[in-house]
């Protein structure tokens, strides 16, 4: 049975860490959540980040629009929170309606508050591997917990399956830029199993329930999972609104055979949280 990369365990070092600094300095740092409509996916990511953000003592507001709101409004609603120094981070949840432009949206936030990393100066920072900005917070969120558990990327044929410009291709550029050799795959990568099966690591962020079985892998590799779907659990328990939380990798499949996984939900979701409040107290320069 592989070893299960738990990513809570990090997330609670990393929140100790946190919360040390915030009794020490007597701060709080303050984010600012934009969201736009209500998809249940984005609401189950904002609950967990105000919960953590609460819990650090933490200042988080969130705010949400209507589905209706325009471009020109939503943008000014940003800039109202760029300019507020009380303010110290902004994020704006994704993904977004349709007819809102989403570079547009996201290049609104000032790369200085921009602690999820998704502004162009920071990912052009990212690909530039310079030091300094901020790093899209699933990102640093799978680099962290590889880190912690000593599997090193440098060297290393690592697979990302996706290649979305706010999740897999950010993922890709940070394990290049730790030295492995990538490869991106997507909905038109032919063979999938095939390359899947090459990787040392394999990076799953697909959005894509059930599309890593026992065919995709082989022994000896290590899992990360990135995907979260909400599903309902079933007709009965739908009813009331009760949801799961799946990964896109079939965990009771993959986990015999495979070196080390990380499980879903308790996996990188927990540090991608974790990392976002490290890019946060980053802004309020107190890391
Ligand atoms: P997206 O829909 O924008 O992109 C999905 C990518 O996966 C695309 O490039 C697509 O080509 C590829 N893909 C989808 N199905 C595929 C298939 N069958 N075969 C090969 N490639 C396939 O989604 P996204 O915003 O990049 O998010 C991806 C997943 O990561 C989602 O499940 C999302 O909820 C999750 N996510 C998790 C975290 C976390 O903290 N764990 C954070 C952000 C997003």
């Amino acid at each position: 049975m592989a070893k299960i990369l738990d990513g809570r365990i990090v997330q609670a070092e990393i929140k100790q860490k946190l919360e040390r600094i915030c009794r020490n300095l007597k701060c709080s740092p303050h984010l600012a959540i934009i969201q736009v409509g209500a998809r249940p996916e984005s609401n189950l990511y904002i609950e967990r980040k105000k919960k953590f953000g609460e819990e650090l003592g933490v200042k988080v507001t969130h705010v949400q629009y209507s589905e209706t709101i325009t471009e020109r409004k939503l943008i000014s609603e940003i800039t109202n929170f760029n300019n507020n120094p009380r303010v110290h981070g902004i994020i704006v949840q994704i993904p977004l309606p349709k007819k809102l432009m989403v570079t547009r949206i996201l290049n609104a936030v000032t790369a200085a508050k921009d602690v999820d990393g998704l502004s162009a100066v920071n990912l052009q920072s990212a690909w530039q591997n310079q030091t300094g900005g901020f790093r899209p917070a699933t990102a640093r969120g799978v680099l962290t917990l590889l880190n912690y558990y000593e599997i090193p990327l440098a060297g290393r044929e690592v697979v990302v399956i996706g290649r979305s410009a706010l999740v897999g291709k950010p993922i890709a550029l940070a394990c290049l830029n730790a030295g492995a050799t990538v490869t991106i795959c997507h909905r038109g990568t032919r063979n999938l199993n095939t390359v899947t099966r090459r990787a040392d690591i394999l990076i799953v962020a697909a959005g894509s329930p059930g599309l890593i079985t026992q065919k995709s892998v082989r022994a000896g590799q290590v899992i990360i999972d990135v995907g979260i779907n909400v599903l309902p659990m079933g007709k009965l328990s739908a009813k009331i609104g009760q949801r799961k939380v799946v990964g896109d990798v079939v965990f009771e499949k993959v986990a015999p055979i495979v070196k080390a996984i990380s499980p879903v939900p308790g996996g990188v979701g927990p540090l991608t949280i974790a990392s976002l409040f490290e890019n946060l107290f980053a802004a309020a320069r107190l890391l």
